[in-house]
């Protein structure tokens, strides 16, 4: 049995239809499967390869932080420098009331932990989330996530969750003194890249403010320089009461983390004590990974191109298969008539038939699979963004003679 015929037995599943893609290595923004053939990289790993892959500061810092110790001692007891030191680093880079860092594991584990957050501060049970919202699969976050599909086979979820519509001004009114939090991602990512309007998350910010709800912000793909400012909210002149990161947090490594001011998340610390914890959380791995990451995303300047590549991208793919570009910084969704010929799409660009050709790895979006994913790690060339455009194009052309 070959290696695909093993993932596919002992390798537990998601889907009828992986991708089932034999990576062997990856650099910068290139994939390279076991025949030695490359591929440009359009998905960075879901949005978390932000500054490439293999980036020799970020394997430094691992390499650094093995030779002295990997797990210790549960979260929150020990005083592990690389946790400290990128909390500290984190918060520098963030309004004065995002001052203390809770370390998870995951986006997902983030999003749990703020629900707490903002039950326990509040006293309320209310969450007000929005249609069209990816928040993550476990139970809690699962609950929030604004898609019926994904969570009908799993109920009873979590009760008091409200679902409204992104963009909508009702959903201003809905909020009130019986709200303990509203959760959404500063730009819908699953949806296909929806941008809300800026007056509207003004109006939610201080809804929030004059209600107590917490205001919760997900920027756990938003983060990290991918809209070409280091934090989505920045564009909005809002503040979130909590702010959730994952994803590229980690530089490569598994890494969440809620942020908020500490006297708000001081209420973690008792009544219950030790009401929220985790094993693993912050490992010193992925800290000491996430910080360098962070750190050569700033001094290499590499959130300064951002905008120059999203125009670029703008201006070569025009065709007329293309219905709409929705983008965001290096996150864009290319809209299609149907999820048929965007798989079709997709599926050409991913299969390399001649040796010479550089293949293209892209995906489609759980809430919008007509739409073509482009997410790329923010130091793609514009050599490497030529060759993926001509390649979409090229495979559009292929699928629709
Ligand atoms: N929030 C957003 C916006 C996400 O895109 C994701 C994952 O795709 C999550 C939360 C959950 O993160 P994780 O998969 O690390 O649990």
């Amino acid at each position: 049995m070959n290696t695909r015929e093993l993932f596919l037995r002992h390798v537990a599943q998601t889907s009828p239809a992986p991708l089932a893609f034999e990576i062997e290595r990856a650099e910068c923004a290139t994939l390279f499967d076991r025949s030695g053939r490359s591929y440009v990289d359009l998905i960075g790993g879901i949005s978390v390869a932000n500054i490439g892959h293999g980036h020799p500061k970020v394997l430094d810092a691992i390499r650094a932080q093995l030779d002295k110790y990997l797990h210790v001692m549960v979260y929150g007891e020990f005083v592990e420098t690389p946790q400290v030191h990128y909390a500290q680093r984190l918060t520098a880079l963030l309004p004065a009331s995002l001052n203390s860092v809770y370390f998870t594991n995951s986006g997902a584990e983030a999003v749990e932990g703020a629900m707490k957050l903002a039950k326990r501060i509040t006293k309320r049970s209310r969450i007000v989330c929005f249609n069209g919202s990816y928040h993550g699969s476990t139970q809690g976050a699962l609950s929030a996530i604004g898609d019926e599909y994904w969570r009908q086979a799993f109920r009873p979820l979590l009760p008091d969750v409200w679902h409204l519509n992104y963009n909508d001004p009702a959903a201003i009114d809905a909020i009130d003194e019986t709200t303990a939090c509203v959760l959404l991602e500063t730009v819908q990512a699953e949806s296909g890249i929806l941008i809300p309007d800026a007056a509207w998350l003004k109006a939610l910010e201080q809804k929030c403010r004059s209600t107590g709800a917490l205001f919760i912000l997900d920027e756990i793909q938003a983060g990290f320089g991918r809209t070409g400012k280091l934090w989505a909210f920045e564009w909005f002149d809002v503040v979130p009461d909590v702010l959730l990161l994952g994803k590229a947090l980690g530089g490569g490594l598994p890494l969440g983390a809620f942020i908020a001011d500490k006297c708000l998340m001081d209420q973690l610390t008792d009544a219950p004590v030790l009401g929220h914890i985790t094993t693993f959380g912050g490992h010193p791995l992925s800290c000491a990974a996430g910080l360098a990451a962070l750190n050569a995303l700033i001094e290499e300047q590499w959130i300064e191109g951002v905008k120059a590549k999203e125009q670029l991208f703008r201006t070569l793919l025009i065709h007329p298969r293309i219905e709409s570009i929705r983008s965001f910084g290096l996150w864009m969704a290319l809209e299609f008539s149907d999820a048929e010929t965007c798989k079709k799409v997709i599926d050409r660009c991913i299969d390399i038939r001649d040796p010479n050709e550089v293949g293209l790895m892209t995906d489609w979006f759980l809430f919008a699979p007509h739409c073509l994913r482009i997410a790329p790690p923010l130091l793609i060339s514009e050599y490497q963004i030529q060759q993926a455009c001509a390649r979409i194009l090229a495979a559009i052309d292929q699928n629709n003679p």
